[in-house]
């Protein structure tokens, strides 16, 4: 097949920015440069039919960390960082918040919870502690005293069961990441973002002021700038990079009557994560249980993980319940020897946004305004 002239003057023209990836990084970023400059011209480049990383399978947190995650960050990657990290989140989910209209991406200021088993390593004193401690380290980003706060006595009315301690963060709430991720879409399609996909680049090359993006299509496309997107799946293109993929895997349940569970919720550091979704349980993690099998980009899901994930929901959230697995699914996360995102400059003309963490929902709104403050 030829590509004809019309289709080389217009969906293939050379572009100020090319942007790899139509996540909600890639996304956010097009969306602040386009309110930078609406004159700037962009395409945003995907290899999948709609987007295929992280920002379309994952929980739809709308959180910027719980307890014994931030003090995990704060010994691992120092305060500032983590301090940094929270508010970046926090600010994102605000800038969230104002941009699309909440039913519109069914958000909800539902709250967010981390709780904790009797057996649980951390003493009650310790924990009370480190709450008092992150509240007042947290007070100049939330404007809260009280960031967290024990919520112990709602163990009950939330359902939860083999839980001796729960701790509440009332400025946490839940979203529906395919709505977020589509509204996003329309809104920079809107503003004249030029989206192709299906298409999967290869590599890249700078030729003269141009940067090349080779692709598994006859074309290949040209920029002035390109940013690479592509979070989990950067190496592809930037192998010098610091990243290493992490599978995350989720089930969701039929729905319950009666459901008592409402909010999202945190355990072991982190590594399980449930909320309701509506009147069903949608629930993830145990990458702990397999590390190893685990750091992939196979958007698989396997027996292990979903067989400990069904255990944790008839212990901890449902037993006694009658219910069915409607959806499982896997998507992958950006990881590394760090926490913060890498967003700079590779080369000339080349520029990266990628390495989320798992935290993306809130952290891609900002990264997107770095982004745009960084490309001309
Ligand atoms: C199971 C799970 C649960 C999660 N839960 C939460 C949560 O509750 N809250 C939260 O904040 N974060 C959560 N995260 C993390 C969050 O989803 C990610 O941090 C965020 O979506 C990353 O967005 P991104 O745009 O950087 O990357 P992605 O969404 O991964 O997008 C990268 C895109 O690049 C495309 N691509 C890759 N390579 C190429 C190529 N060579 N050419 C063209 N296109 C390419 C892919 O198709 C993909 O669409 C979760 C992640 C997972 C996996």
């Amino acid at each position: 097949m030829q590509i004809s002239i019309w289709e080389k003057e217009s969906f293939y023209a050379p572009k100020d920015v090319i942007i790899v990836g139509s996540g909600l990084v890639g996304l956010w970023c097009a969306w602040h440069l386009k309110k930078k400059d609406p004159k700037i011209s962009i395409a945003i480049i995907d290899r999948g039919i709609i987007p295929t990383g992280a920002s379309t399978r994952n929980a739809g947190f709308a959180c910027f960390g719980s307890v014994t995650e931030l003090v995990e960050d704060a010994s691992r990657f120092g305060e500032d960082n983590m301090l940094q990290l929270v508010e970046m989140r926090y600010k994102g989910l605000q800038r969230i918040r104002k941009v699309f209209k909440e039913p519109a991406i069914d958000f909800e200021l539902c709250g967010g919870y981390e709780l904790f088993p009797p057996n649980h390593t951390r003493q009650r004193s310790e924990l009370e502690h480190e709450t008092e401690r992150l509240n007042k380290l947290l007070h100049d980003i939330t404007g809260k005293k009280r960031t967290f706060k024990d919520a112990s006595k709602k163990i009950n009315e939330l359902g939860l069961h083999h839980v001796d301690y729960l701790i509440e963060n009332k400025l946490e709430g839940y979203l529906h990441s395919g709505k977020l991720c589509q509204a996003l879409l329309q809104e920079v399609q809107g503003m004249g973002v030029t989206v192709l996909n299906a298409i999967e680049i290869s590599g890249f090359e700078k030729v003269d002021d141009n940067v090349v993006l080779y692709t598994n299509q006859l074309i290949h496309l040209k920029a002035k700038q390109i940013l690479i997107c592509t979070n989990a799946f950067a190496r592809q293109l930037l192998p010098d990079l610091n990243i290493v993929p992490a599978r995350g895997q989720v089930l969701v349940t039929s729905p319950i009557d009666d459901l008592p569970l409402k909010g999202t919720f945190h355990y072991d550091a982190g590594y399980y994560y449930f909320r309701n979704l509506g009147n069903r349980v949608l629930l993830g993690g145990a990458r702990n249980k397999a590390f190893e099998e685990e750091e992939t980009t196979e958007l698989e899901i396997t027996e292990k993980i979903q067989q400990e994930l069904e255990h944790f929901l008839s212990t901890h959230i449902l037993p006694g319940y009658k219910y069915q697995i409607t959806d499982r699914w896997s998507g992958i996360m950006g990881m590394g020897n760090e926490k913060l995102p890498i967003v700079k400059e590779v080369s000339s003309g080349v520029f990266c946004a990628v390495r989320m963490s798992g935290m993306g929902v809130a952290l891609s709104p900002v990264i997107g305004e770095q982004v745009s403050k960084m490309l001309t």
